[in-house]
């Protein structure tokens, strides 16, 4: 929709085609119903992609500011939530009426829903065999999105195209999405299912200071959908639960100055259900005064709950994802217009491009940023 306004506005001839029966159905699900339209801080440090240097080009062209000049422009009332997130105060709904009254203004043609069978060229342009009939294009913008929740209409028609038009896409995977653990060894920890604390996840070298929140089958919150989007199968990770204190050192000075018992200690510093989990996983005397523990358990304690390190068997998959790392490999497309480089005339934007965003307004910030570069420049 970005981009058909922009190029609508611009005095091109715009057919929009989708194939689902609502159109923006993802603004409408995402931030909760508020939508987290975009990350006041969004720098290229903040997506995942091949060539950074090629998403710091288009994002510096479409910023985080230019697009919340336009919410303001629609008078959509918005607040700034968590590190620089942006979302609507009222409903997603709102974003989603914007982008229609921005296509409207460039009269953009909607064909929906539409169902496009094949694109091919034809002379200097392209052939789209539709179930409404065939149509001519002079340039063909691809905005399919990534896979995650099929559902509500993602495909891989993108992806198939590229590969039939000889471009080099990056396997695709579900990103920002919760991990999963096999059974046996997570059974301790199912009962803690709906338990949030504030963590530091890491894998390899990255690592992210957020909420985990434990589940029936594993681990979420948005500590863990940003660290996914880093995980590969066979990767360990490694899971401060205390990020703020030293537990270790927290643990010796409260033997020495309290007269609880550890549960109680511990559970200053956990959520209670988690301590008392930990306590018997260690075997450990919840309900002994800390004063009677010795100085090395209560060491080993504190160092268990700083490192726990931890094997994901997996994600809970396209059906839970919130993104797509993977897709269009940045190195076809001009970074100016995003156009294929083998096939003039066929332009990429969006999540099908290999440019995943963390969490945060990112995504719908490459979104709009890479739609309205095409949309500058066809
Ligand atoms: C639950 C959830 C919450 C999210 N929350 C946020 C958030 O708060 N902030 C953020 O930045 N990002 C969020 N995201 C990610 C964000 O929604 C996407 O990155 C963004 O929508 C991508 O935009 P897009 O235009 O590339 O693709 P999409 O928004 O997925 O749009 C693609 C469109 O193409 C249509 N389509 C697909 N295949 C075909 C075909 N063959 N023919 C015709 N039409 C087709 C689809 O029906 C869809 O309407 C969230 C994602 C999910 C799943």
């Amino acid at each position: 929709m970005m981009c058909a306004a922009v190029a609508g506005q611009r005095g091109r001839r715009v057919a929009l085609i989708e194939h689902a029966a609502r159109v923006g159905e993802k603004i409408r699900i995402s931030g909760g119903g508020r939508c987290n339209f975009t990350n006041v801080l969004a720098g290229p440090q903040h997506f995942i992609s091949r060539q950074l240097g090629f998403t710091r080009e288009v994002l510096s062209r479409y910023t985080p500011r230019d697009f919340t000049a336009l919410v303001r422009r629609y008078r959509i009332a918005y607040h700034e939530k968590h590190k620089g997130q942006l979302f609507c105060d009222g409903s997603s709904q709102q974003i989603i009426d914007m982008l229609r009254a921005e296509c409207e203004l460039g009269r953009v043609q909607w064909l929906q829903p539409c169902v496009v069978h094949g694109v091919s060229r034809e002379g200097s342009g392209f052939r789209l065999e539709t179930d409404r009939g065939a149509l001519q294009a002079r340039r063909v913008v691809v905005a399919t999105g990534g896979l995650p929740v099929p559902k509500i209409g993602a495909s891989d028609y993108g992806l198939r195209l590229a590969r039939q038009m000889d471009l080099l896409v990056v396997a695709p995977r579900p990103a920002l999405v919760p991990l999963t653990f096999a059974a046996e060894p997570w059974k301790p920890f199912a009962g803690l299912a709906g338990v949030a604390l504030e963590v530091r996840v890491a894998c390899g070298a990255q690592h992210f200071d957020e909420d985990l929140l434990f589940t029936h089958r594993g681990l979420s919150g948005p500590a863990i959908l940003q660290i996914s989007s880093f995980w590969d199968s066979g990767d360990p990770l490694r899971l401060d639960l205390s990020p703020a204190h030293d537990l270790g050192e927290a643990l010796r000075v409260a033997k020495v100055q309290s007269r609880q018992s550890l549960l109680n200690v511990l559970g200053q510093f956990l959520p209670r259900r988690l301590a008392q989990t930990w306590v018997e996983m260690q075997q450990l005397p919840a309900d002994r005064r800390i004063a009677e523990l010795a100085d090395a358990k209560l060491k080993a304690l504190g160092a268990s709950l700083g490192a726990w390190s931890l094997q994901p068997t997996g994600t809970e998959g396209w059906r839970k994802a919130e993104v797509m790392r993977g897709g269009v490999d940045t190195a076809e497309l001009h970074p100016a217009t995003l156009e294929a480089h083998k096939v003039p005339g066929l332009h990429f934007i969006g999540e099908v491009v290999d440019v995943t965003g963390w969490l945060g307004g990112y995504n719908f910030q490459w979104a709009w940023a890479s739609g309205h570069a095409v949309g500058m420049s066809v």
